[in-house]
């Protein structure tokens, strides 16, 4: 392909792109096809010899398409959003066409500074104390593996790189019940093992960790001769939004000694509402390693995961590897790969710098205020339907509900509204029963997408009975 072509058919990509997102509300959020479908249209081995992008464009359309599930359709309310605002996609598209690997700083200086002015950008739009680095990252469960190794390697005196974990006794870690999965993943990866991840239990309406609890399980883990490593609380869970008391649980960890990371993966965009500081925030500075995605609920395309380090020095203690080939001459500089388990890293402090540009912090505020307020308008048009029941009350955009019935009904009632395709919502459990969740959180959602998953449930549940 020559360079007019690929100016071409970018432009052709970017009218169907406009196309596309103007015309998603006449699509079904989730994918209709069965597994396999997509497969069975593919040719079963790669061609011999070069073909025509029209064609390939075409079967894009025709083969592809069908079997996506579209998340910046305006009524996805399953899981949580991973919103791609416009300017972000722009960006993206900017950062796919100079295709840098930013590893190092002197692989691209551009990535790595503005890297560091985007981080700092974000601090201060979540009203994080000075002081504060961080690193993007892919994800969150890259993050928080980042922060449970900094914990191993922190409880064993920075040895377990070197000499492995035998002998080291059962290192520690703690957490609700409430946490993502991707704790519980970090410690298989980390070597802490399943079994030393030690879930507390939860109370109240926020479903909070109980920290007397915490600390009654650090003190006999002492007592057995075990080594406590590390503490992970969080703010917005995945099920039903769980939020432990930070400010509580970072004191049980200071007096122990603790690392102490905070995954606030959804919960975390909805900080830059000063607002919702003294209900989810407070205590927020005394966490040593704290995650968000901005690639969920803010605005910036998938990936985009920011780690917030108190002091960088126990992470990089623990993942900084230097071969001479890495080296860079003559200079003091940051190199983000020595922040992160990856050496490989894309350039993805271009999207939030064009996304807060391009809405300001009002406009990203509004959005959120506005999911907020509208999840809870919808949450009473559900409470008010004969036989439904409200499970958790909304946190920030998430609630839960049950329909009449038992947990295969909610089940067929999920399946039936998502067959349906105006609306996505996902199930989850709670307190051992199947529940389905509504999170608010769609960049281009208006009040109206939002009050339509009322309509919706009722008609397919009407149909159902
Ligand atoms: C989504 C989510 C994660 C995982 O995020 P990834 O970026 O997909 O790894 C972790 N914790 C919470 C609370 C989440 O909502």
């Amino acid at each position: 392909m020559n360079w007019d072509e690929f100016a071409d058919y970018s432009k052709q990509i970017a009218d169907w792109g406009a196309q596309y997102h103007k015309t998603l509300r006449d699509r079904p959020v989730r994918a209709q096809t069965k597994p396999g479908d997509i497969a069975a249209g593919v040719p079963d081995g790669p061609p011999q010899h070069p073909q025509n992008m029209d064609a390939i464009l075409r079967d894009f359309e025709d083969i592809i398409m069908p079997g996506m599930t579209h998340w910046q359709h305006p009524r996805f309310f399953a899981y949580f959003p991973a919103n791609a605002a416009p300017p972000s996609m722009l960006a993206e598209q900017l950062v796919n066409t100079v295709a840098a690997q930013c590893m190092l700083w002197q692989t691209s200086p551009a990535a790595t500074e503005l890297e560091g002015r985007m981080i700092d950008w974000m601090r201060q739009a979540l009203g994080l104390a000075d002081g504060y680095t961080g690193v993007i990252q892919d994800s969150a469960s890259s993050a928080t593996l980042s922060a449970v190794l900094t914990m191993r390697e922190r409880a064993t005196g920075f040895t377990g790189n070197r000499e492995g974990l035998a002998g080291k006794g059962h290192l520690r870690i703690y957490c609700s019940d409430q946490v993502h999965s991707s704790i519980d993943r970090a410690c298989w990866v980390a070597g802490i093992g399943q079994d030393n991840l030690v879930k507390i239990p939860t109370q109240g309406p926020r479903f909070a960790m109980d920290t007397d609890a915490l600390a009654t399980a650090i003190q006999s883990d002492i007592a057995a001769g075990h080594t406590p490593a590390g503490v992970i609380a969080i703010t917005g869970g995945t099920g039903v939004g769980g939020c432990d008391d930070l400010a509580a649980v970072a004191k049980v960890a200071q007096k122990h000694d603790l690392y102490a990371h905070l995954d606030a993966a959804w919960a975390g965009s909805a900080m830059i509402c000063p607002e919702f500081h003294a209900a989810f925030w407070e205590g927020v500075d005394a966490y040593d390693s704290i995650v968000f995605n901005p690639h969920k609920w803010l605005g910036a395309q998938f990936d985009c995961s920011i780690q917030f380090l108190r002091d960088a020095t126990p992470q990089l203690d623990t993942l900084k590897i230097e071969p001479e080939y890495l080296k860079t001459s003559g200079q003091t500089v940051t190199n983000y790969s020595e922040w992160t388990i990856q050496l490989g890293r894309r350039f993805r402090a271009l999207k939030l710098w064009f996304l807060i540009r391009a809405y300001g912090l009002e406009g990203l505020q509004s959005r959120i205020r506005n999911h907020v307020a509208w999840a809870e308008e919808l949450c009473e048009e559900i409470r008010a339907k004969d036989g439904f029941e409200i499970v958790t009350d909304p946190i920030l955009s998430l609630f839960s509900f049950r329909c009449p019935g038992d947990d295969a009904t909610q089940q067929r009632l999920v399946d039936a509204i998502n067959d349906d395709g105006r609306i996505y919502l996902t199930q989850g459990a709670f307190d051992g029963r199947k529940i389905i969740r509504v999170q608010v959180g769609q960049f281009d959602t208006t009040r109206e997408d939002v009050m339509m998953v009322a309509d919706v449930v009722q008609e397919v549940w009407e149909a159902m009975t």
